[in-house]
């Protein structure tokens, strides 16, 4: 009894490698597949017809030979499902709907007070319900939901802390799973962001990346040899809350003088509306003024860029990182960000560590997030055993 579970688990097992060949490197051969992973050729032959039986992979017609009869190319099925990647902000809820290799079919963000849970969570069953009418008719349907938030989760899905959001304890998880009858993964938005800089976005070589996403607050996402780095209890991350001034502005996490208090959107608008005497000035407005080339608002972002630079120093000292991604709406403003933020960087950080880095400003935009949503949730799909036992 026990070889047959083994037999069977090896298989399974096998099968899972060869679908992420085919995923990662479509399209591909059998003959291909056998010799990058070492199976024999008749072991692969029988997974894929398999997985081709299952509408996972489908065959799109002879490949260059090299020598011998022409190969039969694989190409990944990404039709044959489709994932749902939200990031659930303060004041807005952005949601999109791809296929299997992140491909958008829809997107939408509607605004939100969040902060109220019963309001936020109402408005994310509607956005979720809308995206699910809107899948077009596949053999797996809508194969799971990622969420991005700005807090902590645990491995169930419960959040445990969102402190701009004023959330303690809610196991939203649980309360979509239930309404959707749908796999539900509910992850750190910067860890979020730095799964879609690495899969979506121009990072894609980069092996150790820190995505700094900055919005309300500041958090990173650390990706440290291919893998999200979460600390030993999950907690990782919180660079928002390094101290950049010893005696500086208090934070409502108890430390004084946190990077964020200086560095956020959030800080930036704030010195902004006090600059410009305008209680409701935004960022579109501020970008605006900075495109006009007004010299207070210039002003304002070559000393934001500065506070960036400080952080973003600690970081290459402690990660020695190959990226730094910033993300987040104010990278909008990198025209403006950048000269400030460089030039701290190149005077203050240790050169070593320095030598090969690059930092970027995301490609993306305020997409990393709900992309990386995503593809946890594809990954989640692809890594659950269910779909390789028939
Ligand atoms: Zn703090």
């Amino acid at each position: 009894m026990k070889q047959t579970g083994d037999l069977a688990l090896m298989k399974k097992i096998n099968k899972s490698i060869v679908m992420e060949r085919i995923r990662h490197e479509s399209p591909t051969s059998r003959a291909r597949i056998a010799e990058k992973t070492g199976l024999t050729k008749a072991t692969v032959s029988s997974l894929v017809a398999e997985l081709i039986s299952s509408d996972l992979v489908e065959e799109i017609g002879a490949g260059q030979s090299r020598g011998g009869r022409k190969p039969m190319l694989l190409l990944f099925n990404c039709s044959a499902g489709f994932a749902i990647g939200i990031d659930l902000g303060t004041d807005e809820i952005t949601s999109i709907l791809t296929d299997l290799n992140g491909r958008i079919v829809s997107e939408s963000t509607v605004r939100s007070d969040n902060t109220n849970v019963d309001t936020a969570i109402s408005a994310l069953k509607a956005c979720i319900g809308d995206l699910i009418k809107q899948a077009p008719i596949s053999r797996y349907g809508v194969i799971g939901i990622g969420v991005g938030i700005p807090g902590f989760s645990d491995e169930q899905g419960n959040i445990l802390f969102a402190p701009n959001l004023g959330w303690e304890n809610i196991g939203l998880q649980a309360i979509l799973e239930a309404e959707f009858a749908i796999p539900v993964v509910i992850e750190n938005e910067a860890n979020v962001g730095a799964v879609g800089e690495k899969r979506f976005g121009s990072s894609q070589a980069a092996a150790s990346l820190v995505y700094v996403s900055i919005g309300a607050g500041i958090g990173t996402g650390i990706m440290l040899k291919e893998e999200l780095y979460r600390g030993a209890f999950g907690y990782s991350g919180e660079m928002g809350h390094i101290s950049i001034h010893h005696d500086g502005k208090p934070c409502r996490c108890g430390n004084l003088g946190c990077w964020e208090l200086y560095a956020s959107e959030h800080a930036l608008i704030q010195e902004a509306r006090a600059v410009y005497r305008d209680p409701t000035l935004d960022l579109d407005t501020l970008l605006k003024y900075a495109q006009a080339k007004e010299t207070k608002a210039l002003q304002l972002f070559t000393q934001h860029g500065r506070y960036l630079g400080i952080g973003i120093v600690n970081i290459i000292n402690s990660l020695n990182p190959d990226r730094i991604i910033i993300g987040g709406r104010l990278a909008l403003a990198e025209p403006w960000l950048v000269a400030s933020m460089i030039e701290v960087v190149n005077k203050r950080s240790l050169p070593y560590p320095r030598a090969h880095l690059s930092i970027q400003f995301s490609t993306l935009g305020s997409k990393a997030t709900v992309l990386g949503a995503c593809s946890i949730a594809i990954s989640r799909f692809f890594s659950s055993t269910k779909v390789w036992v028939e």
